[in-house]
């Protein structure tokens, strides 16, 4: 069989993963967004019997022959091919030493975990949501002593997300933001804070709905490729580059939240829609890493849409949409209104200067469950000790507190620190972008094409070809330096809260 059967072969190989990847995420969205409650049990068995298909299908004896033969003779393959080859193998070598049962056990209780999740977040009921967390946090355990025994655990599992994110470099990491931030923390506590009532709302649901299209219009959405649901926690999820759904959610007493989950989300939508025509149905057709990808919703959500310019840009929609509020607002009020820097009880709702922090807390906690004794049933009281010591603020309930993120429900443990790291490549990232586009141009026009643009020369087509480092490299000329990110947020927080911080 010659080189070109053989990379046919791989061809079809990826379009079966690719069919299972779409019918599974599918079926994910539908249980995260329309599935009637009744529906999840039946939802996981069909779950779990699909993951172990496609544990079958990406360790068969035929397949592993294929990619050893191709990777033998990987000097003649071209980057995509050499790339999906490795890829592949490295995830069949990773699979073949978790038994087919646990990689089914772990599909079945997320999804279990999931639904068990919602009802628990809804009524503050963490234990209800104990034992699940428990069991997953178990599994998760034994699939790390699967996949790398001799590593520490929280380092094979942050691996999953982002490819050689271990404790080490992460310490330094979180270690340079506490010592940077937490100074400037507290002088904003002491700070003033200004006065923003047109914040208050009601805001129409309808007309938020309204807002959320003008600003995936704004941001050059492929309305055909892209639509955007509703769910309790704000998501994306891709079945392929056509067809990328986005999630917000409304609340008629705050604008912010859906305002930046649909910039933020549309984001991931935009990275993902963007990916080149080659890599439609290959492996490598996703961004290059969940940092990599995070950079990029945070790019957007905070880079651009909580700039000064770009609420020049908000403000006419806002007065239109919602007139009550926004009569007499000035640009500048409404910058500093979503600018708010307060120390806060949820993630998702938190403003750029203390967002790091609340990453923080969950490396810290995953770090102590995974290296340490910490157990589940502990957590809530070490997650608000925490909150109080980190961002001085108290706890009022699970539902607030450990509770709020759908991640751990889902297995997702060493996902967290991805966010710090993305929301740092970010910075990097904008600094480079502001070198070669008038960002502030794009926001006066409304047009941002030449920001798509960019960034899809530089990062979107590309998917995973490229490693989150290699990417960095090639943007931004240097290697990744969270210098950016610091000095970015001790402008912007210094300006608005004063020049003494
Ligand atoms: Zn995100």
């Amino acid at each position: 069989m010659g080189i070109e059967e053989k990379i046919g072969q791989l061809q079809a190989h990826q379009k079966k993963l690719r069919a299972y990847k779409h019918a599974m995420n599918l079926l994910n969205y539908d249980g995260s967004t329309l599935m009637p409650s009744g529906g999840a049990d039946y939802l996981s068995d069909t779950l779990e019997t699909l993951s172990g298909e496609e544990y079958c299908l990406r360790t068969a004896p035929e397949v592993r022959e294929l990619l050893l033969k191709l990777t033998e003779v990987s000097e003649k393959l071209d980057l995509q091919t050499r790339r999906e080859a490795e890829e592949l193998l490295r995830e069949q070598n990773r699979l073949l030493r978790v038994p087919k049962e646990e990689v089914m056990a772990l599909e079945s209780a997320a999804s279990r975990a999931t639904a068990c999740w919602q009802e628990a977040r809804k009524n503050s009921d963490f234990a209800a949501f104990a034992p699940h967390l428990e069991k997953l946090i178990e599994i998760k355990k034994r699939y790390a002593g699967y996949i790398a025994p001799e590593k520490p655990v929280y380092d094979v599992l942050m691996d999953d997300y982002e490819r050689g994110m271990n404790q080490k470099d992460m310490d330094a990491f979180f270690g340079e933001l506490k010592s940077a931030l937490t100074p400037l923390i507290g002088q904003v506590k002491e700070a003033g804070q200004p006065d923003t009532p047109f914040m208050e709302g009601p805001f129409d649901t309808a007309r938020q709905k309204a807002l959320s299209g003008m600003l995936m219009d704004i941001m050059g959405l492929d309305r055909t490729r892209c639509v955007l649901g509703e769910s309790a926690h704000p998501f994306t999820t891709e079945f392929s580059r056509f067809d990328v759904r986005i999630t917000t959610r409304y609340t008629e007493d705050d604008l912010t939240g859906n305002l930046y989950s649909v910039i933020h989300e549309g984001g991931h939508a935009m990275y993902e829609l963007s990916i080149g025509d080659a890599l439609s149905y290959s492996v490598l057709g996703e961004g290059a890493s969940t940092a990599i990808h995070e950079s990029q919703s945070r790019l957007w959500e905070n880079y651009i849409g909580r700039s000064r310019e770009f609420c020049h840009l908000l403000l006419p929609k806002l007065k239109e949409l919602f007139p009550a509020q926004f009569s007499g607002v000035t640009a500048e009020e409404l910058y500093r209104a979503v600018n708010l820097a307060r120390p806060s009880l949820i993630r998702t709702e938190a403003d750029e200067l203390t967002y790091p922090m609340h990453i923080l807390i969950r490396y810290e906690l995953e770090k102590a469950v995974f290296g340490g004794d910490l157990k589940a049933a502990d957590l809530p009281g070490e997650w608000n000790r925490s909150y109080r010591e980190y961002l001085g603020v108290d706890v009022p309930d699970d539902a607030r507190g450990i509770l709020q993120d759908i991640h751990w429900a889902g297995g997702d443990f060493g996902y967290f620190p991805s966010y710090a790291l993305g929301t740092a490549y970010a910075a990097q990232i904008f600094d480079a972008l502001k070198q070669d586009v008038g960002v502030a141009r794009c926001c006066e026009t409304g047009d941002f094409a030449p920001v798509r643009q960019w960034l899809t020369e530089k990062i979107y087509q590309y998917g995973m070809i490229y490693t989150p480092a290699q990417l960095i490299e090639r943007t931004c000329g240097k290697a990744f330096d969270p210098g950016f990110y610091i000095l970015y947020l001790r402008e912007k927080f210094g300006r608005l809260y004063g020049a003494g911080l």
